[in-house]
């Protein structure tokens, strides 16, 4: 009797949680659609946004700690087949399937995005602290939460996804909370590309700004092209903690 009432619970907060997950992951693509689409019109919201929705998914993860795996399961684990049973998908919390690919994807817009607009000019130092201080706390809360004969394991696995969005909210909600841009004028220096077998090709700009320094930006495909003769403009934008944002747009 208590039996198949903790296997039917168990299996309701499976399906909870895969509920929440295909919401969080097609609110986050509906969020980029639209912003494309310029319906929904503030790149910095839309950032936010996509820094905070996956917490949705790990904060349910956490509760659930219990019936969670944060490793992937391959064909060579010893525990392969087990975890392979159509009861144990429907009573386990999976953190190594469709979704991650969906939410890699959202991920690496979402960094490509950053890397345009949240270019850090001063401060990254804040940015770092504030990343390893929220890191720790969740290795912390992670160490307590997670458990079975595999934690070692797990807490690996947790670790990585931990770091990257950590890096990922704190980066967007930093970068949120800036002033709105100020601009001064700039003039071209050179321009240069980076080639990267994962990343393609990422695209640069060097001026001098008004105190006289140079600084390298990174920019879009279109405005490397046509730098030379477009009137460049330094945007500056104070965010919190005294970190500054600076990048290279046209006027
Ligand atoms: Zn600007």
């Amino acid at each position: 009797m208590t039996d198949s009432y903790e296997l039917a619970r168990t299996k309701k907060i499976v399906t909870v949680g895969k509920v929440l997950s295909t919401l969080v992951i097609v609110a986050q693509f509906l969020i980029i659609v639209l912003y494309h689409f310029d319906i929904w019109t503030s790149q910095k919201k839309m950032l936010l946004a996509l820094g905070l929705l996956p917490w949705v998914r790990y904060i349910y993860a956490l509760i659930f700690s219990k019936i969670t795996c944060w490793d992937e399961c391959n064909e060579k684990d010893k525990d392969y087949k087990v975890r392979s049973t159509a009861l144990w998908k429907e009573t386990h919390i999976e953190f190594f399937n469709g979704f991650a690919f969906f939410q890699d994807i959202i991920l690496l817009y979402d960094m490509i995005a950053l890397f345009m607009v949240a270019q850090t000019y001063k401060g990254f130092s804040k940015i770092i602290i504030l990343w390893v201080a929220i890191f720790l706390i969740m290795m912390l809360i992670g160490f307590f939460r997670i458990e079975g004969k595999d934690k070692k394991n797990q807490m690996i696995y947790y670790g990585f996804i931990m770091a990257i969005f950590i890096g990922l909210t704190v980066n967007t909600t930093c970068y949120y909370l800036s002033a709105p841009a100020r601009h001064e004028d700039c003039t071209f220096v050179s321009k240069s590309t980076t080639h990267s077998t994962k990343g393609g090709t990422h695209y640069y700009v060097t001026v001098r700004l008004q105190d006289g320094t140079e600084y390298e930006s990174m920019v879009g495909k279109t405005l490397y092209q046509k730098a030379e003769e477009t009137e460049l403009v330094a945007c500056h934008r104070e965010g919190p903690l005294g970190i500054e944002y600076l990048r290279v747009h046209g006027s």
